[in-house]
């Protein structure tokens, strides 16, 4: 079982459920040409794809296409089940810096055919993440800037407020339709700017006060 780790705090959570949103920033709905959603959009991501940052993410030969997201990442440590926002607010433990790794030519034929995206997001190392500041030591005002670099170039560069969907609103929507567990992690979407890495390239993926991750495409 892979285990996060609360910054200062030397406790450990056991990843239970990863619980990714997709479309959760008006521009990066619009760059790859879908509809700004009414209700947070919602996939899942089992804990045994995680890795860490200084770990490589493997890129699979049955896909030419890997793109990076720079996102958000939320900790549960409350159990919650129809929650309420002050609830799912509360439910949150820490902040993290994570990368959703993509198989976007393989979404792209999924998504053609209807078929679930788990293929083109499951893949081990698809899910990698920093480690967590506790909200006990930090309080997120949504104004510190999320950013990603590709070999040392900056290609994300967004204001955390600019989500659709913010933290207690996704943590209570999800909790509406699966009960969430301590140890549950949540990504809340990546911004505009994703694109194609390659074996080789050096990905650092930051959020100010809150973590950086670096990792290579093998
Ligand atoms: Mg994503």
């Amino acid at each position: 079982m892979k285990k996060v780790k609360l910054k200062n705090k030397g406790t450990e959570f056991t990843v239970g459920k990863i619980v990714c949103v997709g479309r959760n920033y008006v521009k990066h709905a619009e760059e790859l040409g879908n509809e700004t959603p009414e209700f947070p959009l919602i996939f899942l991501k089992p804990s045994s794809v995680l890795a860490f940052s200084g770990e490589a993410v493997v890129h699979p030969d049955y896909s030419s296409e890997l793109h990076y997201e720079a996102e958000l990442v939320l900790l549960i440590k409350n159990r919650v089940k129809n929650a309420v926002l002050a609830e799912a607010s509360e439910a949150i433990g820490g902040y993290g810096v994570g990368l959703d790794m993509t198989l976007r030519d393989v979404q792209n034929e999924l998504k053609k055919k209807g078929h679930p995206w788990t293929l083109a997001k499951c893949f081990d190392s698809s899910a990698v993440v920093s480690d967590f500041i506790s909200t006990e030591d930090y309080s997120l005002t949504l104004e510190e800037t999320i950013k990603l670099y590709l070999n040392g170039e900056p290609r994300q560069n967004e204001k955390l407020k600019k989500m659709i969907f913010k933290p207690a609103e996704i943590v209570k929507y999800i909790s509406s339709k699966m009960t969430l567990e301590p140890g549950d992690l949540i990504f809340t979407g990546t911004p505009a700017g994703v694109g194609k890495t390659v074996r080789g390239d050096k990905l650092v993926a930051e959020i100010e006060n809150i973590g950086l991750i670096e990792t290579i495409i093998k």
